[in-house]
């Protein structure tokens, strides 16, 4: 039932020469390039997939997003918001040319308002420089997508990103407590509150958290912050089989402990970052479970103890705890080294980040398994067993077609146990243009056609990131 066809007598679209002059008086020389490096640059994300651009811009303050947006609805072209190009659906990636806004100068923290624990951030600013500057002061911003070194919070903010310590404290969408937006329109509009709750009419603030850039541009956060822990403690422990360690992760959290991260690896992310760190793990091992609890020292050291209460029993290959930074830094180095380590299993990867209920992993575990032995091709996987999101990797060779086809089709079947388990397309990762055909699967017709007339509503003229979240051309 479509009711929003993209009008695509603008694909590939050439700005035109008037549009080009306005933009031109908005922006200063250093802030706009058609540059053929430029149009290279930022047309990309980490899916590996480019986009086309006429134009790039890089904007330092609202107003200038706001006129480039009244522009593109007058002379009607496309316009994408980029903040790193960290993504891994492609939702940054510009599929009709037009104008790449790239917010990355725009990248200031504003203010922290001490008195009530809340930060005012521009959407450039990359997640690991802020965190290191509020815990400076001892808060905290718990959001920790792997990217965080590069990755913007704006960007965070338009996938709705979450990371290990979602487990116990959330994603981005639970610490954004209001936002200024420019809508693709070119109005500039305040939603959410400078408190911590706010219940005034619809709750645009979380509509707007994970729209993937397509109902308006970000252009300052305020974000709600937490006292710093005063201790965190970690583990790593490794099982015999990949069965045992998903039991464990979901009896830790059936016995009331809520660790602050509870991470899972695979035989074969053993195997791939061993290769890769030599850090001394038993490469015949099942699977690992990496786990820090925080809070008190009393509170994190007592988490510690009832884990290893509950493995008692285990064969284990191997128990690590972390005695100071040093060796804390070390055991997150293998689970932060997992997405380049697994490229030598095979060239390329297919990632989906599912989600099924927690107590749900050890049967998905068992059908990807059998999956893969029926595809012939190894499925990777890790991630966050404490909330339930497992990166699925089929490591297959984009150069040989057959084995790709067979490896792309296998998607369909990730996704239908996923559903079938109560689970979620996506945890993390979003949908851009790589889930977009599926997403249907999920929320249904009605869920599709809701999601298409609120993209209308903001966007009448289909000019703010055209393509992305429902099918193409539906
Ligand atoms: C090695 C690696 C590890 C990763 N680990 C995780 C992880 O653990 N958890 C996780 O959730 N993700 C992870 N990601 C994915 C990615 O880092 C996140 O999606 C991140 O939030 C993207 O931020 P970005 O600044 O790179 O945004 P981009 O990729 O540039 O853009 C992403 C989307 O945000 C939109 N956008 C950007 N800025 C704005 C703005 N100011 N206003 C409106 N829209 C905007 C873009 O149009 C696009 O739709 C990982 C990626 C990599 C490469």
């Amino acid at each position: 039932m479509a009711i929003y066809c993209l009008s695509r007598d603008r694909i590939n679209s050439m700005l035109n020469k008037e549009a080009i002059r306005r933009l031109k008086e908005i922006y200063s020389p250093g802030d706009i390039s058609d540059q053929p490096e430029d149009l290279m640059a930022y047309g990309f994300d980490a899916t590996g997939e480019d986009g086309t651009i006429d134009l790039v811009v890089f904007p330092t303050t609202p107003e200038q997003v706001s006129q480039t947006l009244e522009i593109a609805n007058i002379h009607d072209f496309p316009v994408t918001a980029r903040g790193a190009g960290t993504g891994f659906v492609g939702a940054s990636i510009p599929l009709f040319g037009g104008v790449q806004l790239v917010m990355t100068r725009m990248n200031k923290l504003l203010h922290i308002d001490h008195d009530n624990l809340t930060a005012l951030v521009e959407p450039g600013l990359v997640l690991g420089r802020f965190q290191e500057e509020v815990e400076r002061l001892g808060f905290f911003y718990p959001p920790d997508p792997a990217s965080l070194n590069s990755c913007t919070l704006g960007g965070n903010v338009a996938m709705g990103s979450g990371g290990p310590r979602a487990v116990k404290y959330g994603v981005t969408r639970d610490y954004v407590l209001g936002l200024e937006i420019v809508l693709p329109t070119g109005e500039i509009m305040n939603v959410g509150a400078e408190t911590v709750k706010s219940v005034v009419g619809y709750d645009l603030t979380r509509l707007l958290v994970g729209s993937e850039g397509t109902l308006g541009i970000v252009t300052k956060i305020r974000l709600r912050l937490l006292p710093l822990p005063e201790s965190t403690r970690t583990i790593l422990i490794v099982f015999k089989t990949a069965r045992e360690a998903v039991y464990i992760a979901s009896q830790i959290i059936k016995n009331r402990i809520i660790p602050s991260t509870l991470e899972f690896m695979d035989h074969n992310c053993i195997m791939a970052v061993e290769k890769l760190l030599r850090t001394g793990l038993p490469i015949d091992a099942g699977a690992l479970l990496l786990i820090e609890t925080d809070g008190s020292t009393e509170a994190a050291n007592n988490e510690i103890n009832e884990i290893k209460r509950l493995c008692e029993g285990y064969e284990l290959s191997q128990v690590r705890v972390a005695k100071d930074e040093k060796e804390r830094a070390m055991l997150w180095e293998i689970r932060r080294s997992l997405s380049q380590a697994i490229k030598s299993i095979s060239p390329t990867k297919i990632n989906e980040d599912i989600t099924v209920p927690r107590s749900k992993i050890p049967e998905l575990i068992d059908r990807l398994s059998a999956l893969s032995d029926r595809i012939g091709q190894p499925i990777v996987n890790f991630g966050h067993a404490g909330d339930g999101n497992i990166h699925v990797n089929i490591m297959t060779d984009k150069s040989i077609p057959a084995r790709y086809e067979t490896a792309k089709e296998a998607i369909n079947d990730v996704f239908s146990i996923c559903l079938s388990l109560g689970g979620t397309l996506s945890g993390e990762h979003g949908i851009g243009i790589s889930k977009s055909n599926y997403i249907e699967s999920e929320i249904g017709e009605l869920g599709v056609l809701i999601t298409k007339k609120i993209k209308r509503l903001f966007d009448p003229n289909n000019i703010l990131n055209p393509g992305k979240i429902t099918p193409l051309g539906g």
